[in-house]
């Protein structure tokens, strides 16, 4: 077990915590529970700040992203973050929707590197809908560009009878987040393959030539190109065929989705959007209206999200292996909340009880 030096100076990183909307303050809630026993362990220790975003922030200021959420995630180590909406502001216009408030805290960090590893616990091979012969062993990450592509692109618009939209990439952009890639298939198992449209899109033309003139300073990685169609295919065909994804804004969205049931549920997926600095770190999923507040949420994509944190924004490795560890521990021991209980699991846990596990395995490990 690693020594702490009881003289030396204890680290302290500041933490921005947005719980936002539906489960949002459930999850994160028991992912905190996960980061201080990490912490303890390692001998560091975590400041929170709370801040508002999405609907909570739309009620309590009337607009979702405050300027002060903003500055204190720009001056944090890094963001821990829920999830935001709900069908009270569905009907808010655009700009004061909880996802524009989402959109503008990206935008704001530069936070244009969005990570999403999907990786098959053995333990709940049957959870996926798919066979377990195609799932096993699974282990991909999606890389999906955060700020740019069709969901910022102008002219943007609608008027009564038509809405337009623009898909639009320069290759500073596309090659910012393809060295990104290149780098984790470094630090994974050397595959890259980069998912566009370039049989119609003329941007998705751009997005393959400026990503094959980066493999040029990645000689070491196997480089594929697939279309996106083939790709939402080939991910349920035979997933284990992939080890880094890479992809735009809207084709990332739509697939890391897809990907998601290849684990088993929703509720297990973590992923961290980077930058220059910090990152927000969250999982996957949204707010879930339909169980907020029922105690049953799966807390584990955001302990996850929480483990990005500790690597990735805090280069506490150490402490991200110990949560990832508690956690495959935990559903080896087969704990389960309903998302991805069998029907008369012995052990079905609720959300408070699955924080408690994980952060006291962690304890004990
Ligand atoms: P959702 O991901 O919130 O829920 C989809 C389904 O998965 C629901 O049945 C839900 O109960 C279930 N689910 C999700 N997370 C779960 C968890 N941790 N444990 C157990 N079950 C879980 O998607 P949705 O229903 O399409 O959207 C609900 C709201 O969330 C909308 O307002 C949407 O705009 C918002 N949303 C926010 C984000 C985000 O904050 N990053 C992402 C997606 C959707």
């Amino acid at each position: 077990m690693k020594q702490i030096d009881p003289n030396a100076e204890t680290k302290i990183y500041d933490i921005a915590v947005i719980d936002g909307d539906g489960i949002g303050p459930e999850i994160v809630r028991e992912a905190r529970k996960s980061l201080d026993a990490a912490a303890a362990k390692e001998g560091f220790a975590l400041k929170y700040a709370k801040y508002l975003m999405g609907g909570a922030a739309i009620d309590a200021t009337g607009e979702p992203l405050p300027q002060e959420t903003l500055t204190g995630a720009q001056n944090s180590d890094a963001v821990l973050f829920g999830a935001i909406g709900g069908a009270k502001w569905d009907n808010m216009p655009r700009d004061l929707r909880p996802e524009t408030g989402l959109l503008a805290l990206r935008k704001g960090l530069d936070a244009f590197a969005n990570l999403r590893p999907i990786k098959v616990f053995d333990a709940l091979i049957d959870a996926s809908p798919l066979k377990s012969e195609v799932v096993r062993g699974v282990d991909l990450l999606v890389v999906r560009e955060l700020v740019g592509g069709i969901y910022f692109g102008q002219p943007r618009g609608r008027d009564d009878r038509r809405g337009w939209n623009t898909m639009v990439y320069g290759v500073e952009e596309i090659e910012r987040i393809a060295k990104v890639a290149f780098e984790a298939a470094m630090r994974r198992g050397k595959k890259l393959c980069s998912v566009d449209k370039a049989n119609v899109l003329e941007v998705s033309q751009i997005w393959r030539e400026a990503v094959t003139n980066v493999a040029k300073s990645y000689p070491e990685v196997e480089l594929s190109h697939m279309y996106v169609d083939n790709a939402a295919m080939q991910l349920i065909r035979r997933p284990r065929q992939f080890d880094v994804i890479v992809t735009g804004n809207l084709f990332g969205d739509i697939l890391s989705d897809e990907a998601s049931m290849i684990s088993g549920s929703i509720g297990l997926l973590p992923s961290s959007s980077q930058g220059a600095k910090g990152g927000i770190f969250e999982p996957i999923h949204g707010s879930a209206p339909d169980i907020a507040g029922l105690g049953i949420a799966n807390p584990l994509a955001t302990i996850l999200s929480a483990a990005m944190l500790c690597e990735f924004a805090l280069g506490q490795n150490s402490a991200a292996r110990r949560i990832e560890q508690a956690v495959k521990k935990a559903l080896e021991l087969g704990y389960r909340t309903g998302d991805i209980a069998e029907p008369n699991a012995p052990k079905k846990v609720s959300s408070i009880e699955m924080g408690d596990i994980v952060a006291e395995l962690i304890e004990k490990s």
